[in-house]
């Protein structure tokens, strides 16, 4: 069987306000699919089903055909990666944010997926470079800044399914355009 994510039959309903219903899609290995609509479609909450965040009302997710419920955590995340629009840092330094999702990685393999990510020019001037603090009480970082931080730990865990949600809606259009070929060659 093809690898495939699968949505089938997805509602879902927030206390009482209905976000999302009857939603089927299939995105195929290798295939990249964009969703469009406005403020408040459904658009987030449709990707934060895949990784578990909520669960569905109604309806599955199914990753190779199996249930995301059917899962661990654990397994399912590991498969997942994910850029949001307001990105969560945990306080440690740059390069271990970066290494969060591949805790092994080597100092040259961040360094090079935030080169990818259009990060290691910003990063190279903080004070203690990829060694800097960030987080809570760390280095104050743009929300821009941020999402290459968090498109870095994507570009270096490389997991099968890559979920963009307003991944660059802060950062400048030239680092977008870098970003993206980047993504593609991915
Ligand atoms: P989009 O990403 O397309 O802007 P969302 O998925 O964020 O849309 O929102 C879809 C609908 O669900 C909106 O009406 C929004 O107010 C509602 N919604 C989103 N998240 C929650 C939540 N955690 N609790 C209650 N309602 C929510
Ligand atoms: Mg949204």
């Amino acid at each position: 069987m093809e690898n495939i994510l699968e949505c089938k039959g997805l509602s879902k309903i927030y206390k009482n306000a209905i976000a999302l219903s009857s939603v089927n899609l299939q995105v195929a290995k290798g295939r990249i699919v964009g969703l469009l609509g406005p403020n408040g479609s459904g658009k987030t909450t449709l990707v934060q089903l895949i990784p578990r965040f909520y669960d569905v009302t109604e309806g599955a997710v199914t990753v190779d055909g199996i249930d995301v419920r059917d899962v661990t955590m654990n397994s399912l995340r590991k498969n997942i990666g994910m850029v949001q629009q307001d990105v969560y840092l945990f306080w440690g330094t740059v390069a271990e944010n970066i290494a969060y999702g591949k805790p092994d990685a080597t100092r040259e393999e961040i360094e090079e997926a935030a080169k990818m990510a259009g990060a290691d020019e910003f990063i190279c001037t903080l004070p203690d470079g990829y060694e800097s603090y960030v987080g809570e009480r760390g280095v104050k970082l743009s929300g821009g800044q941020k999402q290459r931080i968090s498109i870095a730990r994507v570009f270096l865990k490389n997991p099968p399914i890559i979920i963009l949600d307003e991944a660059t809606s802060n950062v400048d259009t030239r680092t977008e355009l870098k970003i993206r070929d980047a993504m593609l060659k991915l």
